[in-house]
């Protein structure tokens, strides 16, 4: 299969120093993984509330090591931001998700959106927009059943260039999401100008809900706000009945974690939306 749209990857080479030891040895693993197709999406369903129905999949990258078997990339990524092999790494994760999209929509299974963690780099491309279109139309997905994930991070360094692409993006009919919302160099007088449809409470906030007063006041301010807003609000990490039920009674839209699913290679995930509802 065509697991890199058939394209030369291009490997970017990486700045010579190396401040940290086991930097080098990573490095050199990552690329080979890159080129012996050792990477690999998971994939998570997003539910709405209060239907239950799966109204998205977030992709999450994965790395089949020939040792240490199937890995989180989270450690590996801001590696890949620095050496810029996030690129083309990126570059594939948008291709096979998409790809993945389609066959599920070929087979009759409705995902509601594929959602996609963006990277800062690739944020910063000029031909991002142009990628995206590349890509929706080799996998004749409506820009519509996209969604980009963004960190709060990558917006407020360069606000106005950020926006720019933002609004490229929705130009396009692309929906945004803003991920680990509250963890980040958040502002506020920012968020009412951002062309973003979803805020994502970030899980550090849902782990504590039952626990912590505090955390629960902050999700449910952020589901406040996100519906003052006009935005809809999901959260991450939802873990337990108890979470879900504040985070239910707070009127959050979305809820996404280990509770409904944990992220799962595609043909498992097939599997089970395959089967007919038991009830
Ligand atoms: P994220 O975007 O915040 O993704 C959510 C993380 O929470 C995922 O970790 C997911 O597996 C995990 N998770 C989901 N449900 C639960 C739950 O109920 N409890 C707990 N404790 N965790 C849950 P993962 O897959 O290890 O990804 C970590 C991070 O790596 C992501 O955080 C994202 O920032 C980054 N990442 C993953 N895939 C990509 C990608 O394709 N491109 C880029 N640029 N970054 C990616
Ligand atoms: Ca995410
Ligand atoms: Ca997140
Ligand atoms: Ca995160």
């Amino acid at each position: 299969s065509k697991r890199h749209g058939g394209n030369t990857m291009h490997v970017y080479s990486s700045s010579s120093e190396s401040r940290n030891p086991g930097r080098l040895p990573m490095e050199t693993a990552l690329r080979r993984a890159l080129k012996r197709e050792e990477l690999l999406i998971y994939y998570q369903p997003q539910v709405c509330l209060p239907t239950g129905r799966i109204c998205g999949v977030e992709a999450l990258l994965r790395w089949r090591h020939p040792e240490k078997g199937v890995k989180s990339a989270a450690r590996y990524i801001p590696l890949a931001e620095e050496t810029g092999l996030i690129l083309p790494i990126s570059e594939w994760v948008l291709h096979e998700a998409c790809s993945q999209f389609g066959v599920w929509s070929r087979e009759g299974i409705s995902v509601g959106r594929m959602a996609i963690n963006l990277s800062a780099r690739q944020f910063r491309q000029k031909s991002l927009t142009g990628q995206l279109g590349r890509i929706l139309h080799d996998c004749d997905l409506a820009p519509d059943a996209l969604e980009l994930e963004l960190t709060e991070s990558m917006l407020v360094d360069d606000v106005e260039t950020a926006m720019e692409t933002m609004s490229a993006l929705k130009g396009m009919g692309i929906h945004l999401s803003l991920d680990d919302f509250g963890t980040g160099y958040s502002s506020l007088s920012y968020l009412k100008r951002f062309p973003i449809d979803t805020l994502k409470i970030d899980k550090s906030f849902v782990r504590e809900l039952s626990t912590d007063s505090r955390s629960f006041a902050v999700a449910d301010g952020i589901i406040t706000l996100g519906h003052r807003l006009e935005l809809g609000v999901l959260a991450e990490g939802v873990e337990t009945a108890e979470q879900l039920s504040r985070l239910y009674d707070s009127g959050c839209d979305m809820v996404q974690g280990y509770l409904f699913c944990r992220p799962l290679p595609a043909e498992q995930l097939t599997t089970l939306l395959r089967e007919p509802p038991t009830d």
